[in-house]
């Protein structure tokens, strides 16, 4: 099994993903870039709840925060945000609840975490816009949302401009909203 030899599914896979750059094998096997610019948004009704090192509502103090969280109701289907290879894909992770894991072939890394169900296994090739799952709220998760998190050489970065569109919590219409 390709996962199996390349090491990829494991706890250490995600470990050395929040540290390191993938291994140039794993990018390799990442397959080719879709030739869009941006990244898709990866919940189609979702709307953006927090932002990145962004405090919770309400809360004092800001605290760190890896990614974006998306509200979208339990069982809302999440898409991939670019081609890449499914690097993990289950609940080891302290936290994050249900997560996948997938390396970019640009070698940035996606995480989407607390999810209710998760559709792809470890070593499986995923397509810009393909569905791979379900958003939930296992683990720490207060509500249903999807924590999506963008990290280059292990570090995470803000994702937001980096989207196609990104829909914000007063967003009410059909179509795109402008940032
Ligand atoms: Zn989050």
């Amino acid at each position: 099994m390709l996962a199996h030899q390349l090491g990829l599914g494991d706890f250490k896979t995600v470990n050395r993903l929040m540290l390191d750059s993938p291994k140039p094998e794993w990018v390799t096997s990442a397959g080719s870039p879709s030739g869009n610019q941006k990244l898709l948004w990866p919940v189609p009704e979702g709307k953006l709840w927090r932002g990145f090192n962004q405090a919770r509502r309400g809360a004092k103090h800001r605290r760190k925060h890896d990614g974006i969280d998306i509200g979208a109701p339990d069982g809302t289907l999440f898409r991939a945000v670019e081609n890449g290879l499914v690097a993990y894909s289950d609940n080891g992770v302290r936290g994050y609840g249900n997560l996948l894991v997938v390396i970019h072939p640009n070698a940035s890394v996606t995480f989407y975490a607390h999810t209710k169900a998760l559709y792809l296994f470890p070593g499986q090739t995923v397509k810009r816009g393909q569905v791979l799952g379900e958003v939930g709220h296992t683990g720490i998760a207060r509500g249903s949302h999807l924590h999506f998190e963008y990290r280059v050489r292990g570090r995470p970065r803000d994702p937001i401009k980096l989207f196609d569109q990104v829909i914000l919590p007063n967003y009410r219409h059909a179509g795109t909203i402008a940032r």
